[in-house]
C-alpha cells in the first residue's frame, strides 16, 4: 500500500526530474537572484508583469529535490496572478502542496528559497514602478523574515 506520504515523496522526485516553469525569461520585466549556501541551491526567477499581473514565470539555476519541487509548484500558483494576490502566498500554501509542512529547520530554506526569490523580485519591481516606498520596505521586511 502506498501512503500519503509516499505519494508527496514521489511528486518531489518526480518535479526536480521535470521541473515546471524551468527556463529564462529573456525580456523579463524584473529578475532576482538567491541563494541557499547550507545545501547550494541557487535560482533566479524571471517574471514578465503587465497591468501589474504576472504574465509569465521561469525560474532557473541549481537546487536539491526539495527546492526544484518547491520552485515549480511555486511559479505556477505564481503565473496568471496580481501582485497584490502573489504578495499574499503564503509558505504554506507551498509547503501543503508538497506535504513538507513538518519539515526540518534545516531543509525549510530549500523550500522556502524560491518564494523569498519571488517576494524580493516583487520588492525590486515595487521600487522601480510605485512611489509608496512605505510598502517596499514593508515588503522587503517580508521576505527577510520568511524564514
Ligand atoms: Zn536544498
Amino acid at each position: 500500500m502506498t501512503g500519503t506520504a509516499d505519494i508527496y515523496h514521489e511528486m518531489i522526485i518526480d518535479y526536480s526530474r521535470n521541473p515546471i516553469n524551468f527556463g529564462e525569461i529573456k525580456d523579463h520585466d524584473v529578475t532576482f537572484h538567491d541563494s541557499n549556501p547550507l545545501c547550494g541551491d541557487s535560482i533566479d526567477i524571471d517574471m514578465k508583469i503587465d497591468d501589474n499581473k504576472v504574465t509569465d514565470i521561469k525560474f532557473h539555476g541549481k537546487g536539491c529535490a526539495i527546492c526544484m519541487a518547491c520552485s515549480s509548484v511555486l511559479t505556477e500558483i505564481t503565473k496568471g496572478k496580481t501582485l497584490d494576490e502573489v504578495r499574499k502566498i503564503d509558505k504554506n500554501d507551498i509547503l501543503s502542496e508538497l506535504g513538507l509542512e513538518h519539515l526540518q529547520a534545516v531543509r525549510i530554506k530549500c523550500a522556502l528559497l524560491s518564494l523569498k526569490v519571488v517576494k524580493s523580485a516583487l520588492y525590486t519591481y515595487m521600487g522601480e514602478h510605485l512611489n509608496d516606498s512605505q510598502d517596499v520596505d514593508k515588503l522587503k521586511e517580508e521576505a527577510a523574515n520568511l524564514y
